[in-house]
């Protein structure tokens, strides 16, 4: 099920929108309180697990988990704040699945589409919210996946869901079986291997992984249930002339920011014209040490208005948590 935005969220949302665009508001919106609701929302709706791997992580700190923007931003900016477009991912996903376009058709999906296509054959994957994961993917002891369908083989591909037990342990399938057979019987304690088939092992162990994580799962939803009323009590103190001054003001910093950060690299590249340019030293004077030129600026990647970025805010929660998270998508 989608997690919704708060209506006075969805105030907010629309009075920024109408005050700033484009990087602006994905900057606000980064780092807003009603990005650290949502994303404690979706924890407790996807019980903790990653929507493309469904592995659990046990903790509920922001930092640990990512937005995912299952129509990523670069190529659909329309839906960044869409409820139906968003759930949380964990880092390995996140960063496998990047920027890579699953809408359909292939290989050129019309991006400037202004409603969410909400038709789960529209997708590449299977989506966290149209589609039944379990009907397209099948994991064994949360480390091997496997799938039949063309939506999780695509999944496999774009999340590289068997990098990690691959990267680990260069497993092939029948090392894990080999591991999680040692597992499941040190687990019931029982050192000595027993005459079992494979596939009753590897059954008996995921169960034996399910308790234990269900557990840990109850425990954090509890901790969740106290947390989300407070931040949705903050949500309705807030108004959508301050979310949409706050964003203003954030706008005004980058541009300043950006305008410095220009400032100083045209004053390190006169600095260097001016090395360079220095008449040659005579033939009888001592030899010059070598000095290399002053280093430029690398060039970056990034637009400039956004090299420099406000201080990360404390967390509405714990206090300790960062809520701005680049490379999100
Ligand atoms: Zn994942």
């Amino acid at each position: 099920m989608t997690v919704e935005f708060l209506e006075c969220e969805a105030l907010e949302l629309a009075a920024v929108r109408e005050a700033v665009s484009g990087e602006d508001y994905i900057f606000w919106f980064d780092g807003s309180d009603i990005k650290n609701r949502f994303k404690k929302a979706c924890m407790k709706e996807q019980r903790l697990r990653c929507c493309y791997c469904q592995r659990f992580n046990n903790t509920t700190n922001n930092r640990n988990w990512q937005l995912e923007h299952i129509l990523c931003e670069r190529w659909y900016p329309q839906f960044f704040t869409a409820s139906g477009n968003l759930a949380i991912v964990c880092d390995a996903c996140n960063r496998a699945k990047s920027q890579e376009d699953v809408l359909l058709p292939q290989p050129r999906p019309d991006s400037r589409i202004e409603t969410l296509p909400a038709e789960a054959a529209r997708y590449s994957i299977p989506h966290p919210h149209l589609d039944d994961w379990a009907a397209h993917m099948q994991h064994v002891n949360y480390q091997i996946y496997r799938s039949n369908t063309d939506k999780g083989i695509e999944l496999l591909r774009v999340c590289k869901l068997n990098k990690q037990a691959i990267d680990v342990a260069g497993l092939d399938y029948n090392t894990l079986v080999a591991a999680v057979r040692r597992n499941y019987f040190a687990t019931i304690g029982n050192p000595i291997d027993a005459p079992m088939p494979n596939e009753e092992v590897v059954a008996r162990m995921a169960s034996v992984v399910d308790v234990q994580e269900e557990l840990q799962i109850d425990a954090q939803l509890a901790g969740l249930e106290t947390v989300l009323p407070r931040l949705s009590r903050g949500a309705g103190r807030r108004t959508p002339e301050k979310a949409a001054e706050t964003a203003l003001a954030l706008a005004a910093k980058r541009i300043a920011a950006a305008l410095s950060a220009t400032r100083a690299v045209a004053t390190t590249t006169t600095a260097f014209v001016d090395v360079a340019e220095m008449p040659a030293r005579s033939p009888r004077a001592a030899p010059a040490p070598s000095v290399p030129p002053p280093a430029l600026p690398r060039p970056s990647t990034r637009p400039s208005h956004i090299l420099a970025l406000p201080a990360p805010q404390a967390d509405d929660v714990a206090g300790v948590e960062t809520k701005a998270e680049p490379g999100e998508t």
